[in-house]
């Protein structure tokens, strides 16, 4: 899995469009970490904005009613992520402290610092103390430019 020179950081999520699918192993997490939390801290307020939108609307609260772990958090939980071995239904998850990244699962790069973002977006986000539905952060990850 090699790093793509011509990797788009302008975009709030990674396009998947390399066709080189591997098995991901502790190198690869490695590098995909630091991609990912360039693109984190690049597009933080993107990713808050999109959230806030949603969920004021959603719940019908005030903005400060929607609240962000702070950045440098973020930042720790994705570096801190470790590959899972036995996920073989699904490239990550996270029970909302440690990112689990499937080390069973072949995908391509991009799709590996994609992964990464998309469980921290399942982790940043809390309205009036709670976490949104998984459905409405998938909601609000395609709203930022997730694809399918
Ligand atoms: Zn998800």
């Amino acid at each position: 899995m090699r790093l793509r020179s011509h990797y788009n950081l302008h975009k709030a999520f990674p396009r998947y469009e390399s066709r080189r699918y591997v098995t991901v192993n502790t190198l690869d997490l490695t590098l995909a970490k630091e991609k990912a939390c360039k693109h984190f801290r690049a597009h933080a307020h993107e990713y808050q904005r999109a959230f806030r939108q949603y969920a004021t609307r959603r719940y019908k609260c005030k903005p400060s009613a929607v609240r962000f772990a702070p950045i440098d958090e973020s930042l720790h939980r994705i570096r801190a992520a470790v590959l899972d071995p036995k996920s073989e239904d699904c490239y990550g998850w996270t029970e909302g402290q440690t990112i689990y990244v499937s080390s069973a699962l072949p995908m391509a790069f991009e799709q590996l610092v994609g992964t990464l973002l998309h469980e921290e977006l399942h982790c940043f986000c809390r309205v009036r103390g709670r976490y949104l539905s998984a459905d409405s952060e998938h909601h609000c990850m395609r709203v930022v430019g997730e694809e399918c």
